[in-house]
């Protein structure tokens, strides 16, 4: 199938914004979803629509079921057939359990996991018909190992490796691939705004020293994405410079 809309939740946040322009480069058609009232929308649209002019944001609540199934439906519409849905939006809302209110938690799984599952649903029965797509689901390395502070998110995290494989068992013989990208630390502004002494220690912590570009991401989703990629599925795939590996 030639390459045609790609589908990117985030797509103008830290990595998101990397993975919107190495697709469109690529020769996709990039819809880059955002939140409403998007203030990274709004700081970087003139920007893209200078360097990237098959790129376009579209705002949306990827927890909401409902309004992920119209705007689908809305892209096939108007802009073409989706071959490829990254599911990167996220969130965090970090707290020890112990203190951990309910919100917390149902927010982070809304945002994180239940995302997955609205896009998965809206955009399956047009890549079944089609017989092609590439679903690339952005886990982190805290799904992987835990983390102190995030049972939220590493339970969200987590809850997408048993997803993506379930799934990829369901279509692998529609031409459906359905895999996970877990990134470790990854140098985006939140990362950069850290002390560097902090910076320095966490650093230490990496094996290859040094923090994650978010191109290294983009990288890795472009290949995944890819129709030559077609015998991988269920996988994921692990980057973060060493820190956990499974
Ligand atoms: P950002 O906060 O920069 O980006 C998150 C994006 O998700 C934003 O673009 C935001 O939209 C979007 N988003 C959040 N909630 C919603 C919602 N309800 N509806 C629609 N869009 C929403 O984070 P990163 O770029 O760092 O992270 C991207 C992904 O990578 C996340 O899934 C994160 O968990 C994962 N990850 C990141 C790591 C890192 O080191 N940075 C490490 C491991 C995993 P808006 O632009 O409008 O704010």
């Amino acid at each position: 199938m030639e390459k045609t809309v790609a589908l990117i939740t985030g797509g103008v946040g830290g990595i998101g914004l990397y993975l919107t322009k190495a697709l469109a480069e690529e020769g996709y058609h990039v819809v880059a979803g955002c939140r409403p009232n998007s203030s990274n929308a709004e700081r970087l649209a003139g920007e893209l629509a200078q360097s990237h002019p098959n790129v376009t944001i579209l705002p949306f609540d990827v927890a909401d079921f409902g309004e992920c199934q119209r705007i689908v439906l809305d892209i096939e519409e108007t802009i073409g057939p989706i071959g490829v849905l990254v599911n990167n939006a996220g969130i965090t809302k970090d707290g020890t359990l112990k203190k951990m209110e309910p919100e917390q938690w149902r927010s982070v799984l809304d945002t994180n996991l239940d995302s997955v599952f609205n896009l998965c649903r809206a955009v399956l029965p047009k890549m079944l018909e089609r017989e092609y797509g590439r679903i690339i689901s952005i886990s982190s390395i805290n799904g992987q190992k835990g983390q102190f502070g995030q049972c939220n998110y590493a339970a969200a995290k987590a809850g997408m490796y048993g997803f993506t494989k379930s799934l990829a068992q369901e279509v692998a013989a529609k031409g459906i691939t359905v895999n996970t990208v877990s990134p470790g630390y990854i140098e985006t502004d939140m990362i950069k705004a850290i002390d560097e002494a902090i910076r320095d220690k966490i650093r230490r912590q990496i094996p290859v020293q040094r923090f994650g570009q978010p191109e290294e991401i983009a990288r890795a989703v472009s290949f995944l994405a890819d129709k030559q990629s077609g015998f991988i599925t269920g996988s994921n795939l692990a980057i973060n410079g060493g820190q956990y590996m499974a």
